[in-house]
């Protein structure tokens, strides 16, 4: 397998085009960069060669670095992997500075090579790092091109020169929303933010970059940054401009990701220190932060979670073996929030969608969700009216079950009723084909009892899909009893049509993520009844890197849904209900009608616009807060092992049968603190006898919610954890 060629023209003009056979996009492997740097260097030996082009034969330049490349750099390294990453990292900045040097005399800066990147689409992580290197950018005026680095997503960096050597082209300020938020542009943003340096027509992309290098003088080819008197532009960091950017980038960083992500702290500080120095000695210290941050375990745990696992879920690794079971018509009963939502995803990804509710106003407001979704596209210049209409021409809104008749998948999201959702499963089985999958997206009935109403249980799955369905990312698959393989197949390569990650679960009360989830909100909510401070709760969650506290949350999902699970719960649970403290509170707010966001009034109050400002002030009136207040960590250790301990049941019951589920779910899902991983990859970085010694603690004082569950005791006692027993070789830290 090549990935690059290399051809000489009749002009002295050598292109090397980046084209990975077959693949789609063309990533960077190890190999791969090793033939780029044997081809630059017999560009740059043959005197025939006037200079070089480096582009590509796909759509797109790049997708980035194959981040296995990473792992296996550690790997290799044996018992001292950090000289190994630093070696590995060293080696690829040799590579790209014999680009960006191209053969000239480094005192003279005479009788370089010209070497231009002629991006003709996306050109992400390393597929800009290169171009980065190279004496001019120019790229395709492709508006769905991306450019840009987002390294940063995944818990990393730029780390091949790309952070030195944006902060020295655009200066820190400008260069500070591609680092560390991972902004990506279209090529004309990224020209006009300085980025690249010329956008084309498309058709013209080859011949202009000929044209640049038949052209380039010698002071074309030298960076500024290798030029005398080099300044970086909006000042370095002991200049008064750039000190400010820095006291604010910090701040911005802190702010944002209150200290938990070691990857930005590492990136500031890579370009703080390497701002000080000449350029050289800039990329070095950029190599060393990269390797601590690729040695810490959060930024492993991450790249595992979010990238690896994330991925090999998308392309079927927990998938049965069945044919193809691409859906071509999918039929959505209930247009409701639900409803509308599934059906917007589904027509958005190429799906036709039959549109059913009770009446017809209910299925024409369903397809007016996916309206207005399109119009919000287009005022942001995200969608074409010709998308737009092809979208909705794809979505039949109606009340005729009959209308169903040709479709191969159907997903119900009527109201949370078990007769209701009975009727239905008897009605669209009566006009359906006898192959069709029957998925409900239920979000507490037992699939295994709902496929009772089915003719086909085995053709029966859950389909569970989170709140707001255009914007989050996970989709819980849910095996009942009966299920079987063809459906679960059917579920998984539709999510993949409509690009969501899935995880597969076995049938249980609230499956996985609301099993997760409920326990954090409740034990926020019962330490607001003992007197905990409520700022202390919610910062305390915050500080240990969740997105909301448990407060916010449920304002966020609404009280009067909190007091109907708790409800039905107790109703199902019986004596063994634990919750009664919970409750108590949360029927207290219903009572004040504090409902929530919603309400304008919930655990914050809110003004007329909807927007939150503080907690809300009569909170300790109705529970008044205790003189003493727990530590910061205990109170982080009940909001994390509340979570994290229910991870670990589903594992032992047999709920979750893959850990990389269990990670990758629960980030994607209600966003467990990402810089952990997931909640098994955080049990395993601080060890599980840790882990069974602060479950202990717990118990002693909170009860035996906290108690260790089983598996982590004998994990602890063998001194062993979870990737290291349930994980493949795919699936161990990279
Ligand atoms: P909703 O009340 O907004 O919508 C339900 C829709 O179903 C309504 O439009 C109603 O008219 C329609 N409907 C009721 N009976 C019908 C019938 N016999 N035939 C056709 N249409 C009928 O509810 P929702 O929030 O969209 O929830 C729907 C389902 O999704 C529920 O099972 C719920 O548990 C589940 N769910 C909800 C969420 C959430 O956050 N709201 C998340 C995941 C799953």
């Amino acid at each position: 397998m090549t990935d690059f060629s290399y051809a000489v023209d009749a002009d002295g003009v050598a292109t090397i085009t980046w084209d990975t056979v077959g693949k789609s996009m063309n990533v960077m492997s190890q190999p791969a960069f090793e033939l780029l740097s044997d081809l630059v260097d017999k560009g740059l030996a043959d005197e025939t060669v006037k200079g070089l082009i480096i582009t590509s034969g796909k759509k797109d330049f790049a997708a980035g670095m194959d981040l296995n490349v990473i792992a296996n750099m550690k790997a290799a390294g044996g018992d001292n992997p950090a000289k190994s990453v630093f070696e590995g990292v060293m080696g690829m900045h040799a590579v790209m500075r014999k680009i960006e040097r191209a053969g000239m005399d480094p005192k003279t800066l005479k009788g370089g090579k010209p070497i231009v990147a002629a991006l003709p689409g996306t050109a992400l992580g390393i597929g800009l790092e290169i171009p980065l290197c190279c004496h001019r950018i120019i790229a395709a005026d492709n508006p769905r091109a991306k450019i840009g680095l987002p390294e940063i997503m995944v818990g990393i960096f730029p780390g091949a020169g790309g952070t030195t050597r944006l902060t020295r082209k655009m200066g820190a300020m400008m260069a500070a929303p591609y680092l560390l938020e991972g902004k990506l542009s279209t090529p004309k943003a990224a020209k006009a933010g300085g980025l690249i340096d010329e956008v084309v027509a498309p058709q013209d992309l080859q011949a202009r970059a000929k044209e640049w290098v038949l052209g380039a003088k010698d002071a074309d080819l030298v960076k500024p940054w290798d030029a005398k008197g080099y300044k970086m532009p909006g000042g370095a960091p002991y200049h008064p401009a750039g000190f400010m950017t820095f006291v604010g980038a910090s701040a911005m960083v802190h702010g944002k990701t209150m200290g938990v992500y070691p990857a930005a702290k590492a990136l500031l500080s890579a370009v703080y220190e390497g701002a000080l120095v000449p350029f050289d000695t800039a990329l070095r210290i950029e190599a060393r932060w990269f390797t601590n941050l690729l040695l810490n375990p959060s930024s492993s745990a991450m790249i595992r979670s979010l990238f690896i696992n994330k991925e090999a879920l998308e392309k079927g690794a927990v998938r049965p073996a069945q044919p193809d079971q691409t859906v071509k018509k999918v039929g959505i009963i209930g247009a409701g929030m639900m409803g509308a939502g599934i059906a917007y995803v589904s027509a958005n990804a190429g799906i036709e969608v039959v549109l059913i509710d009770a009446k017809q106003e209910a299925a024409d407001k369903g397809k007016t969700y996916s309206e207005a979704i399109l119009d919000k596209g287009i005022s942001r210049k995200k969608v074409t009216a010709e998308k737009k209409a092809d979208v909705l021409a794809r979505i039949t809104a109606t009340t005729e079950y009959a209308a169903l008749a040709g479709c191969d998948l159907i997903v119900e999201a009527v109201f949370e009723d078990m007769a209701i959702k009975a009727e239905v499963t008897a009605k669209v089985e009566a006009v359906v084909g006898p192959d069709c999958i029957f998925a409900t997206n239920t979000s507490t009935l037992p699939i295994t009892d709902l496929a009772r109403a089915s003719a086909r249980p085995e053709q029966f799955v859950g389909i569970h899909f989170f709140s707001p369905v255009d914007k989050m990312l996970l989709v819980e698959i849910i095996r009942g009893k009966a299920t079987g393989d063809r459906a679960v197949a059917k579920a998984l390569d539709y999510v993949r049509q409509i690009r969501k990650t899935p995880i597969v679960v076995n049938d249980a009360r609230f499956f996985y993520a609301n099993r997760c989830i409920i326990p954090y909100i409740n034990e926020g909510i019962r330490m607001l009844a003992e007197g905990v401070e409520p700022v202390l709760i919610e910062n305390a969650a915050k500080l240990v890197g969740m997105p909301l506290g448990p407060l916010q949350l449920v304002d966020e999902t609404s009280i009067d849904l909190g007091v109907k699970i708790a409800r039905a719960t107790r109703l199902a649970m019986g004596d063994a209900y634990p919750d009664g403290a919970v409750d108590a509170v949360l029927f207290a707010m219903a009572d004040h009608g504090r409902l929530g966001k919603k309400a304008n009034a919930g655990f914050y109050s809110y003004d007329e616009a909807g927007k939150r400002q503080g907690l809300w002030d009569g909170l300790a009136a109705a529970w008044p807060v205790a003189t003493e207040q727990p530590e910061l960590t205990e109170v982080q250790h009940r909001l994390l092992m509340a979570q994290v301990l229910e991870a670990v049941r589903a594992l032992e019951e047999g709920v979750l049968m893959d850990i990389r589920e269990g990670d990758v779910g629960a980030i994607l899902g209600w966003g467990f603190a990402p810089w952990s991983g997931g909640p098994l990859s955080w049990l395993d970085m601080i060890g599980a006898a840790r882990a069974v010694a602060i479950c202990d603690a717990l118990t002693t004082t909170y009860g035996a919610r906290f108690t260790a569950p089983a598996l982590l005791r004998d994990l602890a006692e063998k001194g062993d954890d979870f990737y290291s027993r349930f994980g493949s070789a795919a699936t161990k830290a990279a």
